[in-house]
């Protein structure tokens, strides 16, 4: 079964060391995350795919790392001083602040077309709070999403070292473009990458990483002659597309969607995203825009702009004349990719029945569960429904939804209801023995490529063998790990669960003819192949 809800993707990464709420220990901090020891690695591996893919595969792109914290002028002359913002509202009745775009989306099934058309529905009362239900809406107005802050150990208070926590890294490459062209003497059409932090004070954060407050862009500014950028664009748009799918992402999953007119950022001259069905819906992955040469042209000095010191433009040599170039930019989140790739990868599946009466043993508890957690007072009452209607569900599907029962069992909240110690007393045991949870993550996508476990942790010569190979396997550049702290089977479940591709076991005959059993995550098929043979082996399949 795929992951139909997002809280089972977040309960795994919670449990495995994908993911973890930030600042924990103090109660947390609102929608934002620390990226834990696997997830970190996931991320890295989404990362390098990126940027080997469009700077090492290509011979038309460079790579760029400029600083987070820029010159306020640049901001001021991209336009995001004045006009980066999303409209909000308050809700008189719960108080809770909700986007205003999305609020008329969600409820008149389609995008409004401006401020004017979202105040006009709130005044109608044709829209309500999503919270509360609520028709009491103040009027929509601009937020800016720019964090800002000081620089220098004074705050004066009259903004004169203000600068802020840049909101995407595109302008770090605009500024930069003449750097770039004139120390790597590019001709047109070539391109400029960058991955970076990028910081947006967003009035709704939420659905686990994908909004939050500060995440990972993966930028491309790809520079083209006027007139070319429109096949620029298009063969971007099935690049980038087929990133996805060749690190393993259904097809189903992944949808273009054209931008309409009205949804066009001021500067776009068209705009594409692509959108995966995330377990909440379609959603976007990726932006992918005709910036035409306007960001070129802002931080070029003219009229408008005293303050540059500069021209942004590129000296034709068949036109024997300066022309400012067109921008195709797709525009990427690396936390938004990794978390695609996770919902795609997962897979949880009953792998054999329980006997009948431990699962009506089973059923009984689970319902008594969600009978607590009605009764209980001082709940959220968001939280209770979640409770609720997750148990119900399971005891309703059960032997089948076992494998959600384990994410119910390590829900935080679950725990301060008295009888979930019941259930996991029977529960635990029976999911671990009758279930199997699969991330088929790419295995360049991995966090770990290869787990090596001694068929027997008290001979050392098993320990000795399966310790030098895991060494010759990370020397040889692939990411490895000795575990021989549990049983095979149990061990084999735990790679599963964390997408690790293959599983080697070193045993007797290991000794006897260098020979070790490698299994396969997805197949679950084993083969024996030579000690001596594998780095090479597992290399090319990573390929
Ligand atoms: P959205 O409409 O979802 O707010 P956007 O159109 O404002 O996104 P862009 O400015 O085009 O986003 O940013 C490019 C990419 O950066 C997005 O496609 C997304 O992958 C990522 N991104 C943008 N905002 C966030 C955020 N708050 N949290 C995580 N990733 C983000």
């Amino acid at each position: 079964m795929p992951a139909t809800s997002l809280d089972t993707i977040v309960s795994l990464c919670k449990r495995r060391g994908f993911v973890f709420p930030s600042s924990s220990v103090y109660g947390g901090l609102g929608s934002t995350w620390d990226y834990g020891p696997l997830g970190v690695e996931l991320k890295n591996n989404v990362k390098r795919a990126w940027w080997r893919s469009v700077v090492h595969e290509r011979d038309d792109m460079e790579g760029l790392d400029a600083a987070i914290l820029m010159n306020r002028l640049v901001w001021k002359y991209s336009g995001h001083e004045a006009t980066f913002s999303d409209p909000m509202t308050d809700c008189r009745a719960c108080k809770t602040r909700p986007r205003a775009d999305h609020v008329f989306a969600a409820q008149k099934g389609r995008d409004p077309k401006g401020l004017a058309e979202i105040n006009a529905a709130i005044e109608a009362k044709e829209i309500a709070c999503p919270k509360c239900g609520s028709k009491d809406l103040t009027p929509a107005r601009p937020f800016n999403l720019m964090f800002r802050t000081s620089v220098g150990p004074v705050d004066s208070g009259d903004d004169s070292g203000l600068v802020y926590l840049r909101p995407e890294t595109a302008q770090g490459i605009f500024v930069n473009f003449g750097n770039v062209l004139d120390t790597m003497r590019r001709k047109l059409p070539f391109g400029i990458a960058q991955v970076g932090k990028a910081f947006r004070n967003e009035i709704t954060p939420g659905n686990f990483t994908f909004r939050t407050r500060e995440f990972e862009q993966m930028e491309i500014e790809y520079f083209v002659r006027p007139g070319e950028d429109e096949a620029a664009h298009d063969a971007w748009i099935a690049e980038r597309k087929n990133w996805y799918l060749q690190l393993g992402m259904r097809k189903e999953n992944l949808r273009v969607r054209e931008q309409e007119k009205h949804e066009l950022a001021h500067y776009a001259k068209r705009c594409v995203d692509l959108e995966y069905l995330f377990p909440m819906g379609w959603s976007e992955l990726e932006g992918i825009a005709n910036r035409t040469d306007f960001d070129l042209r802002a931080h070029s000095r003219s009229p408008e702009n005293p303050d540059a010191v500069g021209e942004l433009k590129y000296f034709d040599q068949e036109q024997k004349k300066h022309l400012v170039p067109y921008v195709i930019e797709p525009s990427a989140g690396a936390d938004r990719a990794t978390l695609a790739f996770l919902c795609d990868a997962y897979e949880d599946a009953l792998v054999k029945e329980p006997p009948a009466e431990e699962t009506a043993k089973l059923r009984d508890l689970v319902e008594s569960f969600a009978r607590s957690v009605g009764r209980r007072e001082g709940m959220a009452a968001d939280v209770k429904q979640r409770l609720v209607s997750a148990a119900e569900a399971i005891a309703a599907g059960l032997p089948a939804t076992l494998p959600r029962l384990i994410g119910l069992m390590e829900d935080g909240e679950a725990g301060s209801i008295e009888v979930m110690k019941k259930v996991r007393g029977v529960g635990e045991k029976i999911a671990e023995e009758h279930t199997r949870t699969v991330l088929h993550l790419h295995p360049r996508l991995a966090p770990l490529t290869v787990a090596v476990f001694p068929l027997k942790r008290n001979d050392a010569r098993l320990v000795e063998l399966a310790r030098s190979l895991k060494r010759d396997l990370q020397k040889a550049g692939l990411r490895a790990v000795y575990d021989d702290t549990g049983a095979i089977g149990k061990l084999y479940r735990r790679q599963d669960e964390i997408g690790t591709p293959w599983c080697i076991t070193v045993d007797f005959q290991s000794l006897e003819d260098q020979t070790v059993t490698v299994r396969d995550r997805d197949s679950m098929q084993q083969e024996r192949l030579k000690a001596p043979e594998l780095a090479t082996a597992l290399t090319s399949r990573l390929a």
